[in-house]
């Protein structure tokens, strides 16, 4: 069997439709009579949004659900689907804490309450009886004032056992005026050992390369090999992948059709850039990781020997995998024990 890594997933859109359904109608009134029937809700739920802040829109009825109090009944479902339905062997969850807390709180208060939030998180990812290597990456967020983000990443780099990295995000378009505030807050996590990704080049209007140095890996960023393939050679040099979510481009009516994704991977890896490919909103948009690879494969975007290659990558590049190698290496080993004098296939 083989195992995969994801290594862009929201909290928020991590909820499949039916889970969430069933949800409001145990726990929650008022959205249980919003949509009484599960058919009606999942259309409402995944179908596509005209734009990325459209389609950002709603995750805020998830996270208005997602509270210190159920986030465990949230994560266990995911961890539980993600094992049983996805063969994941490595899961890096993202997502911004601060607005997992009360919102009738201060703002100092919620900042306060920041930190049990990553602990439930982290405490609830490790599931004894479906055990996948999880790593947190917190979210700054476009909306948020600098205080606040600033403070996410001081929680990131004070909870170094449960988070790995940073990330920005809210919609790449609205960075623009706050480049420096961002820069500066990528600086100060990088200086003390946190790992960095960031949404960015998702949109045509979301391409800064002023952030580009200070990123370990690009959350999305196919406008880069689409619109700016001179930027690749310096990606390749600073050994940046790339993490594309198909589906992503879809609902958010970035790409018309995934078809346009060949030129992003035919270019990457003619310059030897990495991708790892992504699930982003796997709940929200119904489509779990092995089937954004076989999308892909049926659509003729990458062939088999780019899938390994991208699956081999999402291992290299994770933040939180302990492992030189991805885990087929290991069964591969446990294959050649069982009948040593059998030849493997190649
Ligand atoms: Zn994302």
């Amino acid at each position: 069997m083989a195992l995969y890594a994801d290594l862009h997933r929201h909290l928020g859109g991590s909820v499949v439709p039916r889970v969430l359904w069933r949800y409001f109608q145990r726990h929650e009134e008022n959205l249980a009579e919003r949509f009484p029937e599960y058919a009606e809700f999942e259309e409402f739920y995944t179908r596509e949004r005209t734009s990325l802040d459209e389609y950002l829109e709603l995750h805020t009825l998830v996270e208005s659900v997602q509270t210190a109090k159920t986030l465990p009944y949230f994560i266990y479902r995911l961890i539980r689907g993600a094992y049983i339905f996805e063969n994941l062997a490595y899961l890096e969850l993202r997502y911004t804490p601060y607005y997992r807390t009360d919102e009738h709180l201060s703002q100092s208060e919620r900042i306060e309450q920041m930190r049990s939030i990553v602990e439930i998180v982290g405490l609830a990812s490790r599931v004894t009886e479906y055990p996948i290597v999880t790593g947190q990456i917190l979210c700054m967020h476009s909306r948020l004032p600098y205080e606040v983000n600033k403070a996410i990443v001081d929680l990131a780099v004070e909870m170094g056992d449960y988070v790995q990295a940073i990330d920005i995000a809210g919609g790449d378009s609205h960075y623009a005026t706050r480049l420096d505030e961002f820069i500066g807050l990528y600086r100060y996590a990088l200086d003390r050992g946190l790992k960095t990704t960031g949404h960015l080049y998702e949109t045509r209007d979301g391409c800064y390369p002023e952030l580009l140095p200070y990123l370990q890996r690009i959350g999305h960023g196919i406008q880069i090999p689409l619109l700016y393939p001179e930027l690749l050679p310096e990606l390749a040099e600073r050994k940046q992948c790339l993490e594309v979510c198909p589906t992503t481009y879809l609902k958010t009516g970035t790409l018309e059709s995934l078809t346009q994704l060949k030129t992003v991977f035919d270019r990457c890896f003619e310059a030897g850039v990495d991708i790892a490919i992504c699930t982003d909103n796997a709940g929200l948009h119904n489509v779990r990781l092995p089937f954004e690879y076989e999308n892909l494969l049926t659509l003729d975007v990458i062939g088999f020997d780019q899938l390994q290659a991208c699956q081999d990558a999402a291992f290299r590049h994770a933040f939180a995998w302990p492992y030189g190698q991805r885990p087929a290496s290991l069964l591969t080993g446990l294959l050649s024990v069982t009948n040593p004098k059998l030849p493997l296939y190649q």
